[in-house]
């Protein structure tokens, strides 16, 4: 009997991304297969129980805008809505929840294990199949033989992943699972660039051993903030954390023994992430400080396991728990399960185009903590886009590229393939340039539209999208027929200009401090809005002297993007380059003359010699 199955796309890991990709590819209509170690980790939280924060929970909305599934999953298995930098701008607000880590896979396998036009196997991929420089297909541990079309690649930290804990070291993908060997082998035979990054995870604690007692607590919002523009509930009782802190002691032991952690004993090469660093690094890099702060985060409803998020290390396993014993409320804790580092193979993201199909080998994609980025937001993010683009090349349409001006999903996969990664690479608002016009509560609207025209988007939402569009649209227009004098708006408390000219509703509600509930007490007439949709109109009125400045920034962006680079160009034949320059040019290949702008050591003289270049390519083209 012949067991070999066919797909037009086939994704390879059930994490964060590739949960993602298999659905987006699935959505569009496309036969698709999910290849994964264990059906039961599918959605697995390798590392903290959460979902979004600062930048990563723009991502979340905006995968929730183009119909994909972390938004939703997040929802269902909240257990502690924030929203983070709720007294700052809309632009930086963060949108972040604790999840039952149970819950979260449980929602994530019901949803991939619904989902029409995809198969889900655990079957591990042990080698790729590919055809002169094209992937067609793979081999699996039980011996079956998969083709397919295209082929999306998402590992996470298995490829050749090693853990260590002290000077222990062990073959893994993360805890308990076997590392995936071979497959970095295979890609290295294209000239395909592959480093060694490294990331690291707290010991797991038993919350029946902690003491509560005097420790600080964090509430969740009392108006909590959901991913999913579809989401109008709570599902789940919303817990407290606790808060506690490292200090002297603390810090007298870790430095005592950094000699026995692995990253600082020389045993581990790879870079680890600046922004998320392990107590032995924020031990030494900061070492002003007296204390860390220490976020004591349960890992479910009915889990005893707390993540002790601020405290990843990889010192030996009788280091953790002396350093545990010294801190507040940790006293007699017990350890379920120490913390460790993981040292795994990624591959240089200038290595792909901006679909995340690689550029040496035709028909796969990667996405996730494979490209050199960290975070589940990240992963999922770039999972979404590589699945909707296999679909789009499946059906021979046009792929889709966000730009920078369009989604931070856009900002992360060009910061990526443009300027690659010197360490894991997270999301963070200050990387997008237009941020007022990026906010996290306006994904849906920059995005939905674009998802509904390739056909990513259900029925359903696009029905709901477009119902809350036509109702801003029409709310608004309405605001800017009703007006008001400057004496009659003085008399409800609003004041402004006396210069006789009457103004719309509109602009009063530009005005600081004003918000509906001030309109409606002027006009009674103006209908009831969902929270959501008048906080849009809130904003653009708010904002609309920015945002108009910010649309006349991204006209000149667009224009330098609209500045086309073929792909066949001679970079060896342009004059005027430096080596350097050129090899720069060779390797990331710029579309545009504005990602050749943003490669880094790329000076505006260098990127307008390769425009001239082109120029004058098309002139000889044209008068040929
Ligand atoms: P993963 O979620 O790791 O998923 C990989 C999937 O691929 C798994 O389902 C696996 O079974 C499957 N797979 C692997 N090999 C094969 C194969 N050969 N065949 C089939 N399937 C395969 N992120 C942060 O933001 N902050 C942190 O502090 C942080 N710390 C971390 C600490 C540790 C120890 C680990 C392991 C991860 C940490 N992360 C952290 C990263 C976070 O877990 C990842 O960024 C995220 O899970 C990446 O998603 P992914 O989909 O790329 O990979």
């Amino acid at each position: 009997m012949n067991d070999d199955l066919s797909f037009d796309v086939v994704v390879i890991g059930g994490g964060h991304a590739g949960c993602e990709a298999a659905a987006a590819s699935a959505r569009m209509g496309i036969n698709t297969g999910l290849y994964t170690h264990k059906i039961e980790t599918i959605g697995e939280m390798s590392c903290n129980p959460a979902i979004g924060g600062l930048g990563k929970g723009h991502l979340v909305k905006e995968i929730d805008a183009l119909d994909g599934v972390m938004g939703v999953v997040a929802d269902k298995s909240g257990i502690q809505f924030r929203l983070l930098n709720r007294s700052r701008g809309p632009a930086v607000r963060g949108p972040r929840t604790q999840s039952d880590r149970v819950l979260y896979k449980k929602y994530m396998q019901k949803t991939l294990l619904s989902y029409c036009n995809l198969r889900v196997f655990s079957d591990p991929v042990i080698e790729f199949i590919f055809s002169q420089n094209r992937a067609i297909g793979f081999h699996t541990q039980s011996g079956k033989k998969i083709n397919c079309k295209k082929m999306i690649l998402t590992t996470g930290t298995f490829l050749n992943g090693l853990i260590h804990i002290g000077n222990k070291k062990i073959p893994a993908g993360r805890h308990d699972e076997k590392p995936s060997t071979g497959l970095s082998e295979q890609l290295k035979k294209f000239k395909i660039k592959i480093g060694r990054l490294k990331t690291g995870t707290p010991p797991r604690l038993d919350g029946s051993t902690i003491d509560y007692g005097n420790l600080e607590r964090q509430d969740a919002d009392t108006d909590p903030e959901y991913f999913s523009f579809l989401t109008n509930k709570t599902y789940n009782e919303q817990i407290s954390c606790s808060v506690t802190y490292t200090n002297k002691k603390v810090h007298d032991i870790i430095k005592k023994n950094l000699n026995k952690s692995a990253m600082y004993s020389g045993s581990i090469k790879g870079v680890g992430p600046r922004y998320c660093p392990s107590i032995e690094d924020k031990i030494v890099k900061f070492s002003d400080k007296t204390r860390h702060q220490i976020f004591l985060e349960p890992e479910g409803l009915n889990d005893k396991t707390v993540y002790p998020n601020g405290i990843s290390t990889s010192l030996p396993v009788d280091v953790q728990a002396e350093i545990l014993s010294k801190i507040n409320g940790l006293e007699q804790t017990r350890i379920i399960r120490p913390g460790y580092a993981i040292e795994y193979d990624y591959v240089d993201p200038r290595e792909l185009n901006h679909t995340l199909e690689t550029k040496k080998i035709k028909s796969l994609y990667l996405a996730g903590q494979i490209n050199g980025t960290t975070g589940y937001e990240e992963a999922a993010a770039q999972g979404l886009m590589a699945g909707i683009n296999a679909a789009l090349s499946i059906q021979k349409q046009e792929s889709l590229i966000l730009d920078r001006a369009q989604a931070y999903i856009g900002v992360m996969i060009d910061d990526l393939v443009t300027k690659g990664v010197a360490e894991p690479y997270r999301m963070f608002t200050s990387r997008a340039e237009y941020r007022l016009s990026l906010r996290a509560d306006n994904a849906d609207a920059r995005l939905t539209q674009i998802g509904i025209n390739i056909g990513v988007v259900h029925h359903s939402r696009s029905r709901i999208f477009t119902k809350k569009l036509n109702k801003i649209k029409e709310l608004s227009n309405s605001l800017k027929t009703l007006n008001i004098s400057p004496n009659q708006a003085e008399k409800f408390g609003v004041r402004i200009a006396k210069d006789g000219v009457r103004r719309s509703a509109f602009e009063i509600l530009s005005r600081d401090g004003v918000t509906f509930n001030k309109l409606r007490e002027i006009w009674n007439e103006i209908p009831i809005a969902s929270r959501d949709e008048e906080e849009q109109i809130e904003i653009s009125a708010h904002y609309s002297g920015y945002l108009d400045k910010q649309k006349s920034d991204i006209i000149a962006f667009r224009k330098d993007e609209s500045l086309k680079i073929p792909e066949n160009i001679d970079y060896n034949k342009l004059s005027g380059l430096s080596n350097e320059v050129k090899s720069k040019f060779k390797l990331i290949k710029p579309k545009t003359l504005g990602q050749a702008l943003r490669i880094d050591g790329i000076t505006p003289a260098a990127a307008y010699i390769l425009l001239a270049h082109v120029k004058k390519g098309y002139k000889k083209h044209k008068s040929a």
